[in-house]
């Protein structure tokens, strides 16, 4: 892991900017210290050697207390740097200091974490249910499998049987239809009772989802209290990945839970999750609403 993370120092130099006091602690070659990044990839490799200035040589060593001892522009970049030493000073009692800095921006003097990663990964442009998989207060490993599945990466029967790897793609909750993404989340006999039991308990009217975009526009479209909407999320995405582990637990390990049973264990882990969130001030009307119908019958069949 060490050696992974020293592989990174090259991307964490383009960071890294000095601000010059004394000059004794900044390296003149290897250190950000003007605005042309560090002077060795600026000026060629060969250059110290004909200016007289080691590699190790520390900007305060480049300096004699009256000027600077550099001379002479042979190419257009050392012209740009003494350019730039005219307006540089050192100042003999002021330690130099490490400022962060993104690439080509202003130094400052704190870490900005979100801003590095923005830099250093490789971003794609956004997607148009990005909130409606992750927002605060969400459960990870629940809007992983609802990331997932608005990729449209989940491994279905259906889309196994397509690439060979197994021959029966019925679904194993109504085991009449065959198991599409839109069949086993929205439509299957068995989710669309687990659909029923959770808007009820939301106190929202039944949508039937047809299909996954149907799903999402649902989603999105806003509640009539603005203060449902992430437990309108939280409760979509709790119910998917119940589907999804009620489904494997059927075929992995032959155990069936009926869709009662699956409600009782999605209620108590979204009753957790609002416990947990409960210090998250946008979100400290969950459990209130989630509890409100807590005592109502289940939806009649
Ligand atoms: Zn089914």
């Amino acid at each position: 892991m060490w050696k992974q993370m020293l592989k990174l120092r090259p991307t964490a130099k383009t960071f890294l900017s000095c601000s010059l006091g004394n000059g004794k602690s900044c390296s003149f070659w290897y250190d950000t210290w003007t605005p042309f990044g560090d002077l060795i990839t600026f000026l060629g490799a060969d250059e110290h050697q004909r200016i007289g200035l080691p590699l190790d040589s520390t900007v305060a060593q480049a300096h004699t207390g009256i000027g600077w001892r550099i001379r002479g522009a042979r190419t257009q970049n050392m012209e740009l740097l003494l350019i730039h030493l005219t307006e540089t000073t050192l100042s003999e009692n002021v330690k130099d200091i490490y400022l962060w800095a993104k690439p080509n921006g202003d130094p400052q003097d704190r870490f900005g974490f979100s801003d590095t990663w923005n830099m250093c990964r490789l971003s794609a442009q956004q997607v148009h249910w990005h909130n409606q998989v992750w927002f605060t207060g969400s459960i990870p490993k629940h809007s992983f499998i609802m990331w997932l599945c608005c990729l449209d990466r989940m491994p279905t029967l259906s889309r196994l049987r397509n690439w060979g790897i197994v021959e029966d793609d019925t679904c194993h909750l109504c085991e009449i239809y065959f198991e599409t993404k839109d069949h086993l989340f929205l439509t299957c006999p068995y989710s669309f009772d687990l659909w029923r039991w959770c808007l009820r308990r939301l106190q929202m009217p039944f949508i039937d989802f047809n299909t996954w975009e149907s799903f999402l526009l649902w989603l999105k479209s806003p509640s009539n209290e603005e203060k449902m909407t992430p437990i309108k999320l939280i409760a979509a995405q709790a119910v998917i990945y119940s589907i999804w582990h009620e489904r494997n637990a059927r075929i992995f390990t032959g155990i069936r839970t009926p869709v009662e049973g699956l409600f009782a264990q999605l209620d108590r882990r979204i009753r957790n999750t609002c416990s947990a969130r409960h210090c998250i001030l946008k979100l400290q009307d969950m459990l209130m609403l989630w509890f409100r119908t807590s005592t109502i019958a289940p939806p009649p069949s």
